[in-house]
């Protein structure tokens, strides 16, 4: 019997109507997502990976007095000029020392120098300084010089670093070793940071067992807990796992509350789908806003996103390549903007593929890859064998995501590709 049946759209479709693309997903995310306001003082240390909430001024010059950069000595300029033109040495006297941290209370006169160590105060009456091996001690404790030098040679000026005023870090700043090193050379011990993001984890699933106990028929381990822990272990915020919850509408339903009033981001993995086990969408209609569900994206193109209360909510799909993806591509971004940071710009560079790579127009897909630099400098591309959105030792194997566009139609040996280094700790 010949015939047509109705069907509804699916993952199989080759572009689905109702899904929205990456970039739609993403400005929903950061027009949902409102940055924590509240700020905790710690020790500068501490606030390492933290993010800033204050603007920091400088209320000193750094450094704080002009100094040598070089062990050598220092001169009056002029002093070198005046007598570079008749035979082009000049004899100074030596009259003292200056150290670092012990400065000298001597002027210099014309003819003379003082030997100086690097960092040590810039005597009165000098502005330059010759560097040691560039000058000459004489039998008689005398210091010569020739002509050729410029003037302020070897100085380092007051605030040449840091102007008194100047603004160092702004709110939204991440603060990195460097940082820490400019606040403390400011002799700042403390800083407003914002607090970390409290973020609970769950996964959904009634095959899922817990890695201490045997499994049973059509059981499997629940990795999703795992690489979900490792991911947000490399971020600045504090997690909370809620283990494994069955595929119950009232077990989700009240297991998402629970986590809302401990957590400002909630993660489910599994159960996002239109089977008849995935609950979570109908539990957030009951119980929260969910915002869209489904994106033009491979893999994981059904996601959940809202809000339950006051805490943003992310339900991620099942399948566990699915599940990275989808951290990687908009739960990053979620934490971020929550975490106070400014936005950042993901580095991706282009990469030569070294294979053939089949594509549907219409949808981003995400591939696995390995990526390495050749000889030339040139990033080559290749993909990490089979690309199944549960086949998670396609992340363990490669290097780098592979991100072809929607508008991409495929790729052929040669063509260059964007690709994006594994990097969990993009905040
Ligand atoms: P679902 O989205 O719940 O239909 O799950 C999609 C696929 O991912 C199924 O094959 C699940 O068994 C698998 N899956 C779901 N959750 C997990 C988990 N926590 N660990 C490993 N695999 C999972
Ligand atoms: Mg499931």
């Amino acid at each position: 019997m010949k015939g047509t049946i109705n069907t509804e759209p699916s993952c199989a479709d080759p572009t689905d109507p109702n899904s929205i693309s990456v970039a739609q997903a993403l400005s929903q995310i950061d027009a949902k997502t409102v940055a924590l306001q509240q700020s905790v003082l710690l020790p500068i240390r501490e606030c390492l990976g933290r993010i800033c909430s204050e603007s920091v001024v400088s209320n000193i010059n750094v450094p704080g007095h002009a100094n040598s950069a070089m062990d050598g000595y220092a001169i009056a300029f002029l002093d070198l000029e005046a007598d570079s033109q008749q035979g082009h040495i000049t004899r100074f006297e030596e009259i003292g020392c200056s150290f670092a941290g012990r400065s000298l209370d001597a002027v210099c006169e014309s003819g003379q120098c003082i030997r100086i160590m690097t960092g040590a105060v810039i005597p009165e009456g000098c502005d330059t300084v010759i560097m040691q091996e560039q000058a000459e001690q004489r039998d008689d404790g005398s210091i010569v010089v020739d002509s050729n030098h410029r003037l302020g040679e070897n100085v380092r000026h007051a605030g040449e670093d840091i102007k008194q005023g100047a603004v160092i870090l702004n709110q939204g700043d991440k603060i990195g070793p460097a940082d820490l090193g400019v606040l403390a050379s400011l002799g700042i011990s403390q800083l407003n940071v914002f607090r970390k993001p409290i973020v609970a984890f769950m996964s959904t699933g009634d095959e899922l067992v817990s890695i201490d106990k045997p499994l049973g028929k059509g059981q499997i381990y629940d990795s999703n807990r795992y690489t979900l822990f490792g991911m947000l272990a490399q971020l600045e915020v504090e997690i909370i796992d809620l283990g494994v919850i069955q595929d119950d509408f009232d077990s989700i339903r009240s297991a998402l509350l629970d986590a809302a009033t401990k957590a400002d981001l909630v993660i489910t993995t599994g159960g996002v789908s239109v089977g008849q086990a995935d609950f979570i969408k109908t539990a957030l209609e009951d119980i929260g806003q969910p915002d869209f569900w489904k994106i033009a994206i491979k893999p994981g193109r059904p996601l959940t996103f809202g809000k339950i209360e006051n805490s943003l909510f992310v339900g991620l799909p099942g399948n566990p390549v699915a599940v990275m993806v989808t951290f990687n591509h908009f739960v990053i971004p979620a934490i971020r903007k929550l975490s106070g940071a400014l936005p950042a710009q993901v580095p991706v560079v282009r990469a030569i593929s070294t294979e053939k790579m089949r594509k549907r127009a219409g949808r981003m897909e995400i591939q696995r890859g390995i990526a390495s630099l050749t000889v030339e400098g040139q990033w080559e591309i290749c993909k990490t064998g089979k690309q199944g959105s549960g086949i998670l030792t396609s992340m363990t194997r490669g290097n780098c995501f592979i991100l072809l566009r929607e508008e991409n139609s495929g790729v052929e040996i040669g063509d260059l590709v964007e690709i994006q280094l594994f990097d969990w700790s993009q905040i």
